[in-house]
């Protein structure tokens, strides 16, 4: 009888030892992760005790997970009140806390001149791409588009003072380009006031990072918007939030052509010219909406909008590949050697 060199079992008791080696975090370290808002967060905290940063964690999730129901546009929470209220008498109150984050969301969609614009309820719903909503196969009918289209308008117009909010027949809030950074914001706040130093809240790629891993920096990596590997690594300092709007996160393909989830409020059909866009700003809110609203500016209008918005860190991948970005954003920027696209500066107006 010949004898394995190493015992089945003993090999899997090694595999497994090795497994554990390579998912064992970091010495210092304490991560955590749960779902909310439709994507996977991932919460590190590093130089505190584990007991400690995970029952801020977990205070963390409760807030993502109330956050998330109060701001669902078709739900049972504060603003699927609000759409609902809104369809049925054309006039809204909203809680202080609701009608808070709407100012400040109707601000900045004033600065990017309405690329960025949560009015764009109706059309979000009209293409499949609310969460509650199957995923089309087809585009709609372009006189469909164009009637949704009409129900944006600029943000600000609703609010009509103290909580309240009056709308047109049809127009409807969607906070979908939004709310999660509002959301990271604020949970990172919470595990700060915890007494927590250095902390990582990333929600599928979009993230605030505040202080340091240890000796080093965090170091966050930015998809390639097509395929999978890093596209690029940016090392975070002091207080930052580094957000990324793409057209791969939420699309269907119709005939060869890409359909996604990042429309144009003006057309009403998704945004053309680029595929990803990531900013990095001292704001997670903010970062998150200029995301979006660089993405709907395109290849021509992108650094006017950055401009607009005090952003000047940003990077914009076009739709044909070429990497551009802001000088500041390159010196922060660091591609992996397997990585050299063509890249072009284009400093801010
Ligand atoms: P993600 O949430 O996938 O990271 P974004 O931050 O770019 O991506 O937000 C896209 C979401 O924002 C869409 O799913 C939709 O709910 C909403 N949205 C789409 N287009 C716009 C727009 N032009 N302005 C504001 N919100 C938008
Ligand atoms: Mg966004």
């Amino acid at each position: 009888m010949t004898r394995p060199l190493v015992h089945p079992a003993r090999l899997i008791l090694v595999l497994a030892a090795l497994v554990a080696t390579a998912c064992a975090p970091d010495p210092g370290e304490t991560r955590v992760r749960f779902m909310a808002m439709g994507t996977l967060v991932d919460i590190t905290v590093f130089g505190a005790e584990p007991e400690t940063a995970e029952a801020a964690a977990a205070s963390a999730e409760s807030l993502f997970h109330r956050l998330q129901a109060e701001w669902d546009p078709w739900g049972e929470g504060a603003l699927g009140q609000l759409n609902q209220d809104l369809s049925s008498r054309g006039r809204a109150m909203a809680g202080p806390d609701l009608y808070a984050l709407l100012e400040a969301a109707a601000e900045l969609s004033a600065e990017t001149r309405g690329r960025f614009d949560p009015t764009v309820g109706s059309l979000v719903r009209l293409w499949g791409f609310s969460r509650d909503e199957a995923a089309r196969q087809s585009p709609p009918e372009a006189d469909e588009v164009a009637e949704a289209a009409a129900t944006v308008r600029p943000l600000a117009d609703l609010l009509a003072g103290p909580g309240e909010l009056r709308a047109p027949p049809g127009t409807r809030l969607d906070l979908g380009g939004f709310a999660k950074g509002v959301a990271v914001q604020r949970a990172t706040d919470l595990l700060l006031a915890e007494g927590l130093e250095n902390v990582l809240v990333n929600a599928g790629g979009d993230l605030r990072a505040v202080g340091r891993h240890g000796d080093r920096p965090w170091r966050v990596g930015v998809r390639q918007p097509r395929g999978n590997g890093v596209l690029a690594v940016i090392e975070t300092a002091g207080d930052e939030s580094v957000f990324t709007s793409g057209d791969y996160e939420r699309f269907f393909l119709y005939e060869g052509t890409r359909y996604h989830h990042i429309l144009d409020p003006r057309s009403g059909w998704p945004a053309r010219g680029l595929a990803s866009v990531t900013v990095v700003h001292g704001d997670a809110g903010v970062a998150d909406a200029a995301a979006t609203a660089l993405f709907v500016a395109g290849e021509e209008d992108w650094p006017a909008t950055a401009a607009a918005m005090g952003i000047s860190l940003a990077m914009v991948v076009t739709d044909s590949g070429v990497v551009e970005m802001t000088p500041g954003m390159k010196a922060r920027l660091r591609f992996p050697p397997e990585v050299s696209p063509e890249t072009r500066i284009r400093k801010l107006p």
